[in-house]
């Protein structure tokens, strides 16, 4: 494997690549604010045994000690976020942290090992509420996640080391459960949480005000559109809170946008601004597809571009996340009185304008 070299993205903070095998995204972009004694880390990456190493070798490469890591700070629950905690918690000294609604409803809580007795199963849930909205039965069957390993009967030998994967019974509470009210400090920086609900429900943004920065995690990247889905959450309209979120980030002094993947960026406004854009015509686009007859919200997503290629080359995964998208668009249109749906005989929810 090549090995990452650590850049330092502005004085004192050091921005780490920790790989995520075998995926589009490539890699997870972590950050560690340096102090004196104790510093502060965001994100922690995807669960791999090269992530371990490559987190290890990047902190020699900045020249701490591991165990002077005291707070770990979590942008949100995703696998490739929150997946290496345990194992840098155990690195370091540090205590993690997490915001408290992201925790709550972390889509792989109660599964596999902490699935507890008598907890109907979150992923039969999960597959009925697909069903419910259009998705084949032939796109349900097989491992639910990318790289999910749920059935510790699979855990031993089949699995290759050098793969990205996670169990979700390896994922402890964190230690702590923030508000988004909280500021941390470290040497000369001060991070203060935002929430910023959308892309998950409890995902959070560091901003440090003196040096102009701030984290984004997957709330804003620069080239890619964050995933925004209705999935079966408590909150029924995250593009909503999303676009909410979009505009509590507008007219902070920032220079540097420092995001958990792809690459940081400087102008923060434009950014804003072309994410707001890109979900109003998302918006128009799905309107015009339901004007002729009522579709699912699987058939909507059919007939829509993505960024991503064609629907006829996208795996069940892929389809499956832009069904989310897609039903989020649908449910801001409700909200907005603008489509309506209707549970038709067959159990599956049909839109129409
Ligand atoms: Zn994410
Ligand atoms: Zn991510």
């Amino acid at each position: 494997m090549k090995e990452e070299t650590v850049k330092e993205v502005y004085p004192g903070i050091f921005q780490l690549k920790i790989p995520i095998p075998n995926s589009r995204l490539t890699h997870t972009l972590a950050y560690l604010l340096t102090g004196s004694k104790e510093h502060i880390l965001i994100d922690t990456g995807i669960y791999s045994e090269q992530g371990i190493e490559a987190f290890k070798d990047q902190i020699n490469q900045i020249g701490i000690l591991a165990k002077s890591i005291k707070t770990i700070l979590i942008t949100h629950n995703h696998p490739d976020h929150y997946g290496l905690a345990p194992s840098v918690k155990k690195m370091t000294s540090g205590l993690v942290a997490m915001h408290e609604v992201d925790w709550d409803q972390a889509p792989w809580r109660n599964m596999g090992n902490n699935k507890k007795k008598g907890d109907s199963d979150p992923l039969e849930f999960m597959k009925k509420w697909y069903q419910l909205h259009g998705v084949p039965e032939a796109e349900l069957k097989g491992p639910f996640f990318p790289g999910m390993d749920s059935d510790s009967k699979n855990r031993k030998g089949s699995r290759k080391s050098t793969e990205a994967r996670w169990d979700p019974s390896s994922l402890p509470k964190p230690d702590l459960l923030l508000k988004g009210t909280e500021t941390f400090d470290v040497g000369r920086f001060s991070v203060k949480t935002i929430w910023t609900p959308g892309h998950t429900p409890g995902h959070i943004c560091f901003y440090e005000e003196s040096a102009k920065v701030i984290f984004t995690g997957d709330h804003i990247l620069p080239k890619i559109t964050p995933n925004v889905s209705v999935r079966n959450s408590k909150r029924s309209d995250p593009l909503a809170d999303y676009i909410d979120s979009v505009n509590k980030l507008k007219n902070l002094d920032v220079d540097w946008v420092f995001p958990a993947h792809e690459y940081e960026f400087a102008d923060l406004e434009k950014r804003l601004d072309d994410l707001l854009q890109h979900h109003e015509s998302r918006v128009q686009e799905i309107v015009d597809a339901v004007q002729e007859e009522p579709y699912s919200a699987y058939q909507v997503a059919s007939n829509v571009g993505w960024n991503v290629g064609d629907w006829k080359d996208m795996d069940k995964f892929l389809r499956r996340s832009a069904t989310g998208e897609t039903l989020s668009h649908l449910e801001y249109l409700k909200n907005k009185k603008r489509l309506s749906s209707v549970k038709d005989s067959d159990g599956i929810v049909r839109w129409f304008y």
